[in-house]
């Protein structure tokens, strides 16, 4: 929805924003209607939205890097000439061009996307300078699409002077004309007063610039500043500029949680007749851990506003009956819950745990979902409407606007990262009765460090299942070398003949699902031939979702020894008798992805192993992040770690953590600035709400503008 433009006239005194709407920026010149139209697509609508497009990165041309100096995931400017070039075509086009420089060492540059003129200009013995970040590769350090510039003989390669911005792409807009245009939008600042929201003291107090001296800073580092520093993203201006928007989306999550808390919930109290029942019925006892969250749950679903909260607990801690508990105690209330996974693999697994479970009791246990069409949709529509079906489980299709309540009273949602937090709030509309909200669970198995789940949910509660239930045995992790691909297939061998079944997950350097299928495939049909006893079978992003639940039920009726598949497999898969498994290019996944995959297995009573298998050379970085993902089965342990070692030049996708993404802040890097912001938000909100509404429309505004909130 796009949001009014703020009106000119009626501005109060105080600090002035830029106008908002597309109107002053088409005052920029080279913006005309073509451009402003791409601008917005991207959310960038005002000035205001210009200055605050910030570089993700920077790329250090002020000196030459000798290729034999070069690093594995370190980015360099190297000055060299063309020695060999090579085409092919085995998977898809690639062109490799090896460049030596001065230093005697040899460098690859491969590109995927080439024309024929690009290609002539490759004649050996030509000078070339060029930047990109160096990767291992299969022979040696390689640049995959490095930018470059072929010299002339005598030409002296331009060094820059300082350092150069890249800026979040802008489709349909070169980055030299963005950089412009980011340029102009500069030059329009307003002084320092007029722009400045944070309070003296604690810009004072810490020692920071004001916002615009940190703007100009950061899109234009000054020849002056300490490179390092910038590229390490602790220059004041950066920090300044973090702080501000880690405050705007604390202050931002602070107010849904106060308008949230405004509504009234039906509180659920009773005998826990239900929840007795439930128990008794259980082949196990519950461990501290989930008997302590329940309680903090039923003591918040006690009273009449709405719980929210979130239960953290690593894969196989037993969430599930936590929740199921939760819900008896709901619907022995009178009341309905619903139950919401992201995929129909996940939500079918609850469906099958919340009907053994809960139908015994004589609970109705119904089942909605896309595929779910016809007079059987009607059907169950009828039936949550009227309050028959006590539980729903299901997925997206539950937020549909023809799924109607009864009285829902608890919204408990699975996975809550691959939801967004608007489909969140859209499950939870569907209980507004009155002002009546129902109370949320939100489940997930992402471990993420205290500090940083402070400030990604300040908008719900944390309880945490810190502990396993007994007679796990843990996964045995080993890292091996992909030059042992031929040990590691007989390992498969060995296990599938004892009877166990074992994933092989093909994991890609570029983040592309058309690619990774395509590898998938490569390596399912390579592995047929070397593994002709087996059947094995295939899973990946590509196929669609009645093929790959068809797969997914072979392999779980134990009808396919060997499931190759991509990172599709990282959530919902139960196959205890599932106890091998087999990670490709391990060092490019991130801790948290890692330890999900891993997580398949361990679920039987099989001693399970799991092979990380990477490709040499490692960094230390890689090194060490392999070490910690063999020395533990942890999975807070591990994000902590992943935090720690968490440093520039690792690429980790914010897949991994399903933290929001910032523009200049980075919960990893800048987690020592919590504890102040915090402080910061309390005081605003307490002494200066007008500002805090400020700073959350200058940051957090213009982004769910273009979330399409
Ligand atoms: P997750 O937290 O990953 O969702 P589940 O809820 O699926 O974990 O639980 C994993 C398995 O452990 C299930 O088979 C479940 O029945 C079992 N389980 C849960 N709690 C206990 C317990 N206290 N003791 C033994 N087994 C348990
Ligand atoms: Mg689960």
């Amino acid at each position: 929805m796009a949001r009014a433009p703020r009106r000119r006239g009626d501005s109060s005194p105080g600090p002035t924003l830029a106008p908002s709407g597309a109107g002053a920026l088409s005052t920029l010149p080279g913006v005309g209607p073509k451009v402003a139209e791409k601008l917005a697509a991207r959310g960038l609508l005002s000035l205001q939205d210009l200055w605050l497009h910030l570089p993700l990165r920077y790329e250090d041309r002020t000196r030459i890097t000798a290729i034999a100096t070069l690093l594995p995931g370190q980015s360099a400017q190297v000055l060299a000439r063309v020695e060999a070039v090579e085409r092919s075509f085995r998977f898809r086009p690639t062109l490799r061009v090896v460049v030596r420089d001065e230093s005697r060492a040899s460098l690859a540059l491969r590109f995927f996307h080439f024309n024929r003129a690009q290609v002539a200009l490759f004649v050996p013995g030509r000078r070339l300078i060029c930047y990109g970040e160096a990767r291992p590769g299969q022979h040696g350090l390689e640049m995959v699409h490095p930018s470059y510039r072929l010299l002339a003989d005598e030409a002296e390669a331009v060094i820059h002077d300082r350092l150069d911005p890249v800026y979040p792409a802008v489709e349909g807009l070169g980055p030299q004309s963005l950089s412009r245009l980011i340029g102009e939008a500069l030059k329009r600042l307003p002084p320092a007063e007029a722009l400045e929201l944070l309070p003296d003291g604690l810009r004072e107090r810490l020692a920071l610039p004001t916002l615009r001296e940190a703007l100009l800073t950061a899109h234009r580092p000054p020849p002056d500043c300490d490179v390092t520093e910038f590229a390490l993203g602790q220059h004041p201006a950066q920090r300044r500029l973090a702080l501000e928007e880690l405050l705007a989306h604390h202050l931002s999550l602070q107010r849904q949680r106060i308008a949230l808390r405004a509504h009234g919930a039906m509180p659920v109290r009773g005998a826990g007749k239900l929840a007795a029942s439930l128990r008794r019925q259980l082949k196990f006892t519950l461990t501290g851990a989930q008997q302590r969250v329940l309680d903090e749950v039923a003591r918040d679903m006690a009273r009449p506003e709405p719980m929210l909260r979130l239960v953290q607990g690593d894969v196989g801690s037993g969430k599930t009956v936590v929740a199921a508990l939760a819900a008896a105690n709901a619907v022995e209330a009178g009341r309905q819950v619903a139950l919401m996974a992201p995929t129909e693999l996940l939500a079918e697994q609850h469906l099958a745990n919340f009907r053994a479970w809960l139908e015994p009791l004589g609970l109705r246990v119904a089942w909605l979902a896309g595929k779910v069409t016809g007079k059987a949709r009607t059907a169950v529509l009828a039936e949550i409407a009227s309050g028959q079906a006590q539980v729903v489980v299901g997925t997206h299709a539950l937020m549909q606007d023809k799924v109607v309540f009864s009285s829902l009273a608890l919204a408990i949602v699975d996975e809550q990262h691959r939801f967004g937090v608007h489909q969140r709030l859209a499950l939870r509309d569907k209980g507004l009765s009155g002002s009546q909200v129902p109370h949320q669970l939100v489940m997930t198995a992402t471990p993420i460090p205290r500090t940083l789940a402070m400030s990604a949910y300040a908008d719900l509660d944390v309880s945490v299942i810190d502990e396993m239930p007994p007679g796990r045995t843990p996964v045995q992790t080993v890292a091996i070398s992909g030059d042992r691909r031929g040990d590691v297939v007989e390992r498969i061998r060995g296990a599938c003949a004892e009877g166990r079944q074992a994933y092989w997950v093909c994991t890609l350097i570029e983040d592309s699902e058309e690619v990774e299928a395509q590898a998938a495939q490569t390596t399912f049909e390579q592995l047929g031939a070397l593994l002709p006893e087996l059947r094995l079978g295939l899973l990946h992003g590509r196929m669609k979702p009645a093929e790959k639940q068809a797969v997914m039920a072979e392999f779980k009726a134990g009808r396919l020894h060997l499931l190759v598949a991509t990172t599709v497999i990282e959530v919902g898969v139960d196959v205890p008798n599932a106890s091998l498994m087999v990670i490709e290019n391990a060092e490019r996944l991130g801790l948290a992805q890692l330890h999900q995959l891993r997580g398949r297995v361990g679920r039987g009573a099989a001693a399970s192993s799991c092979v990380l298998m990477f490709r040499p050379p490692l960094s230390q970085m890689a090194r060490e992040r392999l070490e910690v993902m063999r020395a533990s089965t942890d999975g807070f342990l591990i994000a902590e770690k992943d935090l720690e070692l968490r440093g520039p030049g690792e690429l980790l996708g914010t897949r991994q953590t399903g933290l929001a993404s910032f523009r200049v802040a980075d919960l990893a890097r800048d987690a020592h600035l919590l504890p102040e912001v915090h402080r910061a938000a309390a005081q605003l909100l307490a002494e200066a709400p007008a500002l805090a509404e400020q700073l959350v429309e200058r940051w957090v505004g213009g982004a769910a503008r273009f979330a399409g909130a």
